[in-house]
């Protein structure tokens, strides 16, 4: 063994070592949560490396996130004291796109194709739906998309469905024919959806050998993180990539295919509804003959309380393979139950607690908080928010979702692929140029006929006759898009941008308009140029296509800012594979964990209590879980049950908080007798169980209107009074213009931070 070597397997288990050092063709490593997988390949790639068994070209690793992706590059690079320059760590998709950039001129896409996301896919649907009049049919563009996305995921297209599908079914005939249209518009529009990066890359490999052999040949090793998530047309890619290479210049039997690495845990399967299969992981040694298997049964993250709690709900799905996770760092504290009175009260509760942790000396970027759905986090924010606590929604991808940003994408895409018809029809009348839907109509119909693009029929404007206020109108659009063209050859994103927003009069049509919300509008596009400029800086080689390839694949799975300093927001799904120091788990009721929509499908319930499971095993040393009695939910607020996986917890394990509306802390009723008797027997209570004087006492204190303090002056040493906590002595004010922050000592209260803005206070 040399003795220079010896750091990667310092501080591994012996089984990890053997993982690390395993040498053959195939390698699974199967473990619960926190057993050190993901630390596992990290080694292994370095030691690889290390010991000049690979270069680090011929490596690639898939991990589930472009976040994981960045953080296991950071961990290899810290091992090997070096950049591992031309490594290739990355998520499915963009390892897909990566390739496809390189080979899709091999067969009829060009390289510069635009990505299309959910919503882009649905308005595309939209279109289709309606001229095959299949609304009738009970088509919506969700559910097109849905059944489309599930068939890709298989490796289905249109044409393969067809040959099995029953034709004298109306729905079946109208929905090969949306999924017929979907497939050439993209194809027309040089476009691939998100589906499509996957399984257009298996198609290009299977049907181009050649082009595959390229791929199969730099690879040496292949490793994949999360492999019980993995669907279809995943697996099928790692198929392709391992395989032998065959063809011109590879001589058969001298290239075995790239080895392959796989970890997961079939408990953290919790993509089935994207088409997860966990066969993948439970047939992989029938897959992969003789193939090593490696078991880790040693947690090092969590507390033994929070491991016994992920064991004891784990052990209700009945279909797994019996392990126990187990730890040497101790019992650790008990895991602390909450619940509030509405999600608001949970909020509070939360963001109190939060408080405290911070003032103790945890730093908000060791503390996260998980809910099942996005609904959950506008209480929580409306309560961050007003209690002036610094925190990122994790995944959020609200702001590249917001109207005026996808219009500054199409611009761009418009500039970079003309073909792309779905982003030149949403920019041609925005802002308003008086280009009506007639006029695009005769553009469209004009470009079909000479068969070119709409981008090009653009340039025609003058020989179509339209008036000369309408000739004007597109020749101008069509200039300032030659321009921004011209401009994006030589560079800088945030130029092109810059040029594409202020000379086509997006930006100005805000900042002049009348309505309020298009000032916030405004903002969000400086925003964007904004983060064009920062792209700029972390890439300097970055082209235009790089960029928007960036955003689409980050916007998607998670964010593209890192969030130190700040608590983390996130739903259950984004948290997979992460850990942190505090979790608080919110929302642990019906309807909510196990979701309504999954009850009544098969497997459902189980792969929710998989999600549970997920949620509390990021764990590192505390854990809440908190519910409410009540939640606004679909537009109704509605008594809430307690979810019936709280009742697998040994209750030993949970010490209950006192609940909020006890007598000491703020003078209600005492519902704690009523909760335990409520999650005890989790049928039987309803709305009327709840007494109509508590739902007085206590309404939801927030509510959708902000109230705006903007010029309430405050200085230290003035009282105020708060809605909630009652009278206190300003100590301290920070921050300016509308983030300023009030430091405040309430008399029964606390101490609290008030974010002056918005706070329900006033000076007395
Ligand atoms: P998950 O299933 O949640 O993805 P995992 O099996 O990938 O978990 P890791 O994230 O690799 O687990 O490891 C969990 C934590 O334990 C990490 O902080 C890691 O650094 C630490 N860890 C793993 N192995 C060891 C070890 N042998 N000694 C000390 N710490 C370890
Ligand atoms: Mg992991």
């Amino acid at each position: 063994e040399n003795a220079a070597s010896d750091h990667l397997l310092d501080g591994l288990n012996p089984q990890q070592a053997e993982a690390v050092e395993y040498r053959g063709q195939a390698l699974l490593i199967v473990a619960g949560a926190g057993s050190g997988k993901t630390r596992v390949l990290t080694h292994r790639i370095a030691r690889l490396i290390e010991n000049r068994e690979a270069w680090p070209s011929q490596i690639l690793a898939i991990t589930f996130t472009n976040k994981a992706a960045a953080e296991m590059r950071e961990r290899v690079e810290g091992l090997l004291g070096g950049r591992a320059e031309g490594m290739w760590i990355s998520t499915f998709h963009s390892a897909c796109v990566r390739i496809l950039r390189r080979e899709a001129d091999n067969f009829g896409f060009s390289k510069n194709f635009t990505i299309y996301d959910s919503s882009d896919s649905r308005v595309l649907l939209k279109r289709i739906i309606k001229q095959h009049d299949a609304d009738v049919l009970g088509f919506t563009p969700a559910n097109a998309s849905a059944k489309i996305s599930k068939l890709k995921n298989e490796l289905a297209d249109a044409e393969s469905y067809a040959r099995n599908a029953n034709m004298s079914d109306p729905n079946e005939v109208a929905f090969i024919e949306i999924f017929r249209d979907y497939e050439r518009a993209l194809r027309s529009a040089n476009a691939f959806d998100f589906d499509d990066l996957i399984a257009q890359t298996v198609y290009l490999f299977r049907a181009f050998p050649q082009v595959a052999a390229l791929y199969q040949n730099k690879f040496r090793h292949v490793l994949v993180d999360e492999y019980q998530d993995t669907n279809h047309a995943q697996y099928s890619l790692i198929r392709e990539l391992t395989r032998e290479p065959e063809g011109a210049g590879y001589l058969p039997g001298t290239n075995p295919g790239a080895a392959l690495t796989v970890v997961g845990d079939s408990d953290q399967s919790i993509y089935a509804f994207r088409g997860a299969d966990i066969r993948n992981i439970v047939e992989f040694e029938r897959d992969f003959p003789g193939a090593k298997v490696i078991l880790l049964e040693q947690n090092y993250r969590s507390t033994q309380n929070i491991l016994s709690a992920a064991n004891a709900v784990i052990a209700n799905n009945f279909d797994r393979k019996d392990k126990k996770l187990w730890t040497d760092v101790g019992d650790g504290e008990k895991i602390i139950g909450y619940t509030g009175y509405s999600g608001h009260d949970e909020a509070q509760f939360v963001a109190d607690e939060i408080e405290k942790l911070h003032s103790a000396g945890l730093a908000y970027n060791e503390i996260a908080v998980f809910y099942r759905t996005n609904a959950q986090t506008r209480a929580l924010e409306e309560i961050f928010v007003r209690s002036a606590l610094p925190y990122k929604i994790m995944g959020g991808t609200k702001f590249y979702e917001r109207a005026e940003i996808k219009d500054a994408f199409a611009y761009l895409t418009a500039v970079v692929n003309p073909a792309d018809e779905l982003a030149v029809r949403r920019i041609i009348n925005t802002p308003k140029r008086g280009i009506g839907p007639a006029t695009v109509t005769q553009l469209a119909s004009f470009a079909e006929n000479a068969e070119t693009t709409l981008r090009d029929a653009l340039r025609e404007a003058s020989t179509l006759g339209f008036g000369p206020k309408m000739t004007r109108a597109i020749s101008d659009l069509s200039a300032v898009l030659d321009e921004a063209a011209a401009l994006a050859e030589k560079g800088k994103v945030s130029e092109v941008l810059t040029t594409l927003i202020t000379k086509s009069g997006l930006i100005d049509a805000l900042r002049l308009s009348r309505d309020p919300q298009d000032e916030a509008r405004a903002e969000n596009l400086d925003e964007l140029v904004a983060v064009t400029k920062e792209y700029e800086r972390n890439n300097p080689d970055g082209t235009l296509i790089d960029f928007l390839t960036e955003v689409a694949l980050v916007a998607a799975a998670d964010d593209i800012d890192d969030a130190s300093g700040t608590v983390s927001l996130m739903t259950l799904h984004t948290a997979k594979g992460l850990e942190f120091n505090t979790v608080f788990l919110t929302g642990i009721e019906e309807d909510l964990l196990p979701h309504r929509m999954s009850a009544n499908e098969p497997g459902g319930p189980a792969e929710e209590r998989r999600l549970f499971y997920v949620g509390i095993t990021r764990a590192r040393k505390r854990l809440y879980l908190s519910l409410a009695m009540t939640r606004a939910q679909y537009g109704e607020t509605a008594v809430a049950m307690p979810s019936r996986y709280l009742q697998e917890i040994p209750a030993e394990l949970i010490e209950w908080k006192q609940s909020p509306g006890s007598a000491n802390s703020r003078g209600g009723t005492q519902p704690r007798a009523l909760n335990a008797r409520r999650w005890q027997s989790n049928r039987g209570a309803d709305a009327a169980a709840l007494p109509p004087a508590e739902k007085k006492q206590w309404p939801n204190r927030v509510t959708g209107t902000v109230r705006d303090n903007g010029d309430l002056e405050l200085a230290p040493g003035d009282r105020i009074r708060h809605t909630d906590f009652g009278e206190g002595r300003v100590n301290n004010v920070t921050g300016e213009g509308s983030k300023r922050v009030a430091h405040v000592q309430f008399e029964t209260a606390g101490a609290k931070k008030l974010l002056i803005k918005i706070a329900p206070i006033e000076k007395i």
